[in-house]
Order: C-alpha cells, then sequence, then structure tokens
C-alpha cells in the first residue's frame, strides 16, 4: 500500500468534487437545516433538542442515518419543521440553504418543502410560501435569476389535501413558485390517486417533477411521467427495467418522454433504496444513456453536501469528473427557471470547467 499516494489522490479527488459547477434540482429546506441553525431555532421556541450541542446533534442525525430505518431517519423532520414554524425562522433558513448552495458551486438551485405541512404549528401555507421566497431573494442566489421554490403535497393524505398544496402553489407560480411535487412514503400512495390536481397544476403553467421508483418500482417513474412530470425525484428503480428483458420498454419510454431523474445517492444508501454508493443504480442509468443528475435531498439528515455527494461518486464508481460536469448540464436544462436562466446556468458552467478543472467540457 502507499499510503501518501493515496491520500494524496483522494486530496485531489476531493478539490475535483469542490471545484465541480453545479446545479441543485432536489433538495428539501426542511432537511437541509445547518445543525447550529437548528439548535438554536428549538431554543428560541423553547423546543428540546435530542442531543444538547453540535457535535453531538450532528452525531444523533448521523446514527439516526445509519439505522437503516427509514422510520429512524424521518424522526428528524418532526423536529426541522416544529424548529422553523416561524416566518422569520423560515426565511432564515432559506438564506442559509442557498449560501451553503452558493459556496459549494451551485449556478442554479431549486429548494423544495411541504408549506401546509406548517399548519399544524400556527403558519398558513401564505405565510410560510412568502418568507421562503422572501429568504431565497435576499440569498446570493436570488429568486428567479438563480434560485426557484418547488411546493410538494404530501402523497399519503388525501387527494384534497393536495388541491390545496395546488392552489397555494399556483398563487405564487409568478413570483418564484416554479414547481409542484409529491413527497412522502411511496409504497401504497400511487401519484395517480392525486390527478386531479396535479392536471390543475399544469394547465397553471407550473412544471411537475414527482417523487417515485425510489421504493416503488420502475413503473412508477413510467406512471409519474404519463401524469406529466418531466423530472422524476430519484427514479432510480428505472434499473430494475434495464436488467429484465420484459421491461426494457420503459426504459425507452422514459427516454421518448425526456425524463430526467434527480438522483440522490447518499440519501437512497440512507433509506435503503440503494446498498452502496458503488452498487447505487446511478451507474448503470447513467451508462444506459438515461438523462440524470445528483443531488443531496436532504443534507442535514444525511450529513452530506453536494461536493461531498460529488467526492462519493469519484470514490467509489467508475463515473468520472467529466461524466459529473455532464449529468450538471443535463440538470441545468432540465430546471424549471426560464430559458435565459437555463442559459446562463449552461454557460457558468462551461467556463467553470475550462478554469477549473483543467478540461473543455463537452
Ligand atoms: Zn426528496
Amino acid at each position: 500500500m502507499n499510503a501518501p499516494a493515496d491520500l494524496s489522490a483522494d486530496l485531489n479527488l476531493q478539490a475535483t468534487a469542490r471545484a465541480l459547477p453545479k446545479v441543485l434540482l432536489h433538495e428539501h429546506l426542511d432537511g437541509g437545516l445547518r445543525v447550529a441553525t437548528l439548535l438554536q431555532l428549538l431554543k428560541q421556541r423553547g423546543l428540546n433538542a435530542p442531543e444538547p450541542d453540535e457535535t453531538r446533534l450532528a452525531a444523533w442525525f448521523s446514527a439516526n442515518a445509519h439505522a437503516g430505518s427509514l422510520e429512524k431517519y424521518l424522526e428528524g423532520f418532526a423536529l426541522t419543521v416544529a424548529a422553523m414554524a416561524s416566518p422569520a425562522a423560515m426565511r432564515r433558513v432559506a438564506i442559509e440553504a442557498a449560501q451553503d448552495a452558493h459556496q459549494e458551486g451551485a449556478v442554479l438551485a431549486e429548494f423544495r418543502i411541504a408549506p401546509l405541512l406548517f399548519e399544524a404549528h400556527g403558519v398558513s401555507g401564505e405565510a410560510a410560501v412568502e418568507a421562503l421566497l422572501q429568504g431565497l431573494q435576499d440569498s446570493p442566489l436570488p429568486l428567479l435569476k438563480q434560485s426557484g421554490l418547488i411546493v410538494c403535497a404530501m402523497r399519503h393524505l388525501p387527494p384534497s389535501e393536495t388541491e390545496r398544496a395546488a392552489t397555494l402553489a399556483l398563487k405564487y407560480r409568478d413570483q418564484g413558485v416554479v414547481g409542484f411535487d409529491l413527497a412522502g412514503p411511496e409504497n401504497g400512495f400511487p401519484a395517480g390517486a392525486h390527478k386531479a390536481a396535479l392536471q390543475r397544476v399544469l394547465d397553471g403553467g407550473l412544471a411537475l417533477t414527482l417523487h417515485a421508483g425510489e421504493a416503488d418500482s420502475a413503473e412508477r417513474v413510467l406512471e409519474a411521467g404519463r401524469l406529466g412530470a418531466r423530472r422524476i425525484g430519484h427514479g432510480v428503480r428505472l434499473v430494475d427495467a434495464l436488467n429484465d428483458p420484459a421491461k426494457q420498454d420503459l426504459v425507452a419510454e422514459a427516454q421518448a418522454l425526456g425524463l430526467h431523474l434527480e438522483v440522490c445517492p447518499t440519501s437512497n444508501v440512507h433509506t435503503g433504496a440503494a446498498r452502496s454508493i458503488a452498487s447505487h443504480p446511478i451507474t448503470a442509468l447513467w451508462q444506459a444513456g438515461v438523462s440524470l443528475s445528483y443531488h443531496t435531498d436532504n443534507r442535514l439528515m444525511s450529513c452530506i453536501s453536494h461536493p461531498q455527494e460529488a467526492a462519493e461518486l469519484l470514490r467509489h464508481t467508475p463515473l468520472t469528473a467529466r461524466d459529473l460536469l455532464a449529468m450538471a448540464q443535463h440538470a441545468a436544462r432540465h430546471s424549471f427557471l426560464h430559458e435565459a436562466q437555463r442559459q446562463l446556468a449552461l454557460q457558468a458552467i462551461d467556463k467553470a470547467a475550462r478554469q477549473g478543472l483543467g478540461f473543455a467540457p463537452n
């Protein structure tokens, strides 16, 4: 073993991961708080934290992430939603999320959240959306120039709740809400149950991304596409269709629909959707020509940053920096921001690639 050489190679890999320009399409604001911010917000609201200081609270999230249990993983969200339940806290969380993305090389970022979750804590959906939009506007990635907000509905709740979330999203369509999503547990809660609300969102001029094919089957990815989604949150079970001759039409149909997969490798390992980064479906799907990119999903719960996500892929898969750069280009083209912003993001990616990585993009 040549440890110093290995160390040097890994430092180079980490530097490349940091330098890569990034497009962030899939990050939940209530899963992305800084640990210090979460502690402060809990204290301000008079709520108990499971651990009293930053180091131990970070370790608590790490232990839950590695518990191999979706329930453990989701425990953190009850905490973050309660901590964020004031307009001032939400504005702060949105600003900091965009600051972190910007520092990590994001040239464009879309953040998502389910605003109606805050009603249980006395904050209306309107107040939540307005505070989050204000936060993004006041950030280094100002609203609609380099950032936008996706409103989520929860798929395990009745369709009437999705209708309310749709109405809320459409109300802020021209003010920074750029898309609509269905989040929450997938098994047993097909997106088709919410078809009427999803169609209203599309008719109202908002784009659709749906969580699908994370815990359920490849067919769910296509179901989401047929419902009008042009991006799929995760979508990794599409890999099953690659290996099953009876299902190979699904991959061709996904490509014909122009679907783009927002893949979140570390989150998938933590929730059991993938066994490891090395065996993660992202490699096979990319090599099969599926349009996709890599994202953080919940950086607090998964204890991950966007550069760390890139480093993990470079370290454990055959994917190269050139592949990750091409993924950022795919992501920029599939952003829900306006065409002018997508083009600016693509130009920024090209420029950063020429300056920072020592090779020209394809
Ligand atoms: Zn997600």
